[in-house]
């Protein structure tokens, strides 16, 4: 082993810049370029079937086999022309990131041996069986019928990637259940369209659609290739199970912001003209708090979209990488002792007519509006906290949320110092404490002057998991590696229908008599001293905050398996349902996949921990323990009795600590096998999940801590992985 490591450093430290092939165009020319969009189609599409296209995606009516097999033939010859051989329906099934399977243009013209052509239907555009028996679905869908199909989402264009076109689409059971992420993305999308355009409705008859926007932050670190494949942990986790926490790390806060190093900055730049390529507007590159640590931002864009946007680009960004001898590691806490990552999911929604709902307005219309957004998605959240928090909690997530480190696993949302002013004035206004609410003179309150500084005078309060930032709220709790489709679901969803429970009560007041406004303004106030528990801002990482949040009867729990169950509440299942998101029978089965996947990452990283430590650490710790003793068996030989007592004392308390820790080490590897044994055999996902919880993770911290004891101690020269030094730091 000696001296392996440092070959593997040295090699690291030598990798120079490779040079970027840079754009010699403007970014604007050849943005999009392989995409499918709007430029594309009014080339390859009759004005026809463009018409008739966008009418239906406007009004998301199913799409005809005529009109489908038109725009195939546009999409195959544009695809084509760019070189694409194959096609592909490209999906988002409940593991993480993207699936696929290539198919070719090619048909035989006639018989067989006849010859080929290159041959793309409606038919396949719009649908497809991919055998999809090995992808998780909570027994919804039986293996051995392993039906399951793919659609067509013709909201979201299709683009190139390398040779095959690929098609954005929706994965559902032959009995029409999602098996996916985009199938209920698109159900919640909608939920929430309706219900805010008919809140709308109260301020502005023109509304006639509400998007949902998303714009992602995607942290991420940067490892080198050579280094990487040293470390078995991070090749088959995506994190590190051992190390000694460097010396230096992110104590100085010299990285955040600070210049970026060329090797990366060439690796950024490849990945942004790569995803301009697709039409996805990177806007924001910076590095972030931890060494090696990265972000890439782009514009917000239709949640939908953005969304697809997101997953392409953790594929280009892992894809670009390996060019550049890195590997990109999108693991929520790949490093202990320094900052994890996540992907920030900044949300708003805003009208066809322009408006964005959660920025505060220039008229008193468009105030009252804008509070009513607000205090409906307080409300939602402050009812929905626990089910929120299930949509952002993963194996990987939970060393952010509710760990050792900040920030806590319990969802509060952030107002800044205006809105709560704003907030309380109406809470505790009397209905008649001079405020007007006729129509002629708008709703005075201070409300009709809402601070138009807000945007860009909003606290940066950094530790709260769902903040308002001005013109949206930013959710910050989503990790690196999710699909934000999770949480888009779950916010969306929320808001849906505590949209819908609003207009229920404004509209029955309206109906007793009450003026629309006056009636708006009650319901508001209500929900205002209802949904106080919810607002924090101060420190969320305290531990203040989570005596207090528990005080306030906001969901606390940080047991993952367990906190799936807010999907299967009474209050969620209603919820879902109503909205239409998802059927009780879909959150039943989706959670099954969650505890499965719970179990198998917890179980994984069990096991190879279990490995490094038999067959890594000790071997070395021993190793270096027999040098030590031969040592000491020397110098007893060479010198007299006392002298060699005094001499060896050191040697021998080395021994032992090693030979302690190398027990230690075998006893708990030994105990963690065991707990596996028992965990394995329980019945339900539910069961295994909560056994590997309880009884299998919590060894990982003791194993580690004596593993990392020994790093300290046995000589540099021999360990056997590369150390946190060496990863954190090498450009
Ligand atoms: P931060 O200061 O929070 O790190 P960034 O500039 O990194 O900000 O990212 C902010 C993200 O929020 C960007 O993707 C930006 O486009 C997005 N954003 C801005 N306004 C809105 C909005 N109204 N709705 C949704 N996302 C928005
Ligand atoms: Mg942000």
């Amino acid at each position: 082993m000696s001296g392996l490591r440092f070959q593997v450093v040295g090699e690291a430290f030598k990798k120079m810049p490779l040079h970027v092939e840079t754009p010699q165009e403007p970014t604007s020319v050849y943005f999009g370029k392989y995409v499918f969009g709007k430029r594309q189609m009014s080339k390859y599409l009759s004005k026809e079937t463009l018409k008739n296209f966008t009418e239906i995606v406007k009004s998301g009516k199913p799409l005809d086999r005529g009109l489908a097999d038109h725009i195939a033939a546009g999409m195959k010859q544009w695809a084509m022309e760019l070189g694409a051989t194959h096609y592909t329906h490209w999906f988002q099934p409940l593991t993480d990131g993207t699936a696929e399977k290539h198919d070719s243009f090619v048909e035989y013209v006639g018989a067989p041996g006849e010859g080929v052509i290159e041959e793309f239907s409606g038919k396949l555009l719009a649908q497809q069986e991919p055998d999809a028996s090995s992808f998780p679905s909570g027994g919804l869908r039986n293996t051995f019928e392993a039906r399951g199909y793919s659609a067509w989402d013709p909201s979201s264009p299709a683009f190139i990637v390398d040779d095959t076109l690929c098609i954005p689409t929706i994965f559902i059971s032959y009995t029409g259940e999602s098996l996916d992420y985009k199938a209920p993305l698109l159900k919640a999308l909608s939920a929430v369209d309706k219900a805010a355009v008919d809140v709308c409705k109260y301020f502005d008859k023109n509304v006639k659609k509400v998007y949902s926007y998303l714009g992602w932050e995607q942290e991420y670190f940067l490892v080198d290739e050579g280094l990487y494949a040293a470390r078995p942990d991070l090749l088959l986790t995506g994190r590190s199970l051992l190390g000694h926490e460097s010396a230096k790390n992110q104590q100085l806060e010299d990285h955040y912001f600070g210049a970026i190093p060329e090797r990366v900055q060439a690796y950024m730049k490849e990945v942004e003209f790569e995803a301009y390529k697709y039409g996805i507007p990177c806007k924001t590159r910076h590095n972030e708090v931890a060494p090696n640590q990265f972000e890439l931002a782009p514009i917000f864009g239709e949640t939908n979209l953005a969304n697809d946007q997101n997953l392409l680009i953790m594929s280009i960004m892992k894809r670009i990488a390996r060019k550049h001898g890195f590997r990109v590691l999108l693991h929520e806490k790949p490093f202990a002792g320094i900052n994890g990552s996540g992907k920030h999911n900044n949300w708003s929604l805003g009208t066809d007519t322009g408006v964005g709902l959660l920025t505060p307005g220039k008229t008193p219309e468009e105030n009252l509006q804008f509070v009513t957004f607000m205090v409906n998605i307080l409300m939602a959240v402050y009812k929905n906290n626990a089910l929120l928090k299930a949509s952002v909690m993963t194996a990987p997530n939970a060393h952010r949320l509710g760990a050792n480190e900040a920030p806590p696993a319990i969802i509060s949302a952030f107002m800044g110092t205006q809105l709560t002013e704003l907030l309380d004035k109406i809470e505790n206004a009397a209905s008649e404490d001079g405020i007007t609410l006729d129509s002629k003179k708008k709703m005075q309150l201070g409300i009709g002057s809402i601070p138009e500084v807000l945007v860009d005078n909003t606290d940066r309060n950094r530790t709260s998991p769902f903040a308002f930032t001005g013109n949206r709220f930013e959710f910050r709790a989503v990790g690196s590696s999710a699909n934000c489709a999770s949480a888009m679901i779950a916010i969306n969803t929320v808001v849906a229908a505590q949209l819908r429970e609003f207009k229920a009560e404004v509209d029955a007041k309206i109906k007793n008599g009450t003026s629309k406004e006056r009636a708006i303004f009650e319901v508001i106030r209500e929900y205002i001293k209802i949904s106080k528990p919810i607002r924090f801002d101060g420190n969320g990482y305290s531990d203040e905050w989570k005596q207090e949040a528990a005080k306030r009867g906001l969901d606390c729990e940080t047991s993952v398996p367990k906190i799936y169950d807010a999907y299967t509440s009474e209050q969620s299942v209603k919820l879902f349902t109503q909205t239409g998101v998802f059927s009780e029978k879909e959150l039943i089965a989706r959670n099954e996949v969650k505890w499965d996947i719970y179990t198998k990452k917890i179980q994984i990283e069990a096991r190879v921990l279990g490995d490094l430590i038999l067959s890594s650490i000790i071997p070395v710790a021993t190793k270096y323990q027999s040098m030590l003793l031969d040592n000491a068996d020397k110098t007893a030989k060479v010198f007299s009795i006392e002298r060699a007592e005094k001499i060896n004392a050191t040697t021998l308390n080395m021994i032992e600590q090693i030979s302690e820790h190398v027990s230690v080490l075998m006893q708990k590897v030994e105990a963690m096998t065991q707990a596996r044994k028992i965990a394995n055999r329980k019945e339900t996902e539910k069961a295994k999940a909560l056994a590997y919880h309880d009884t299998v993770l919590p060894f990982f911290d003791e194993i580690r801590y004596h593993a990392d004891k020994l790093e300290l101690l046995v000589d540099d020269d021999n360990w056997p992985l590369p150390k946190y030094r060496e990863l954190l730091f090498i450009r």
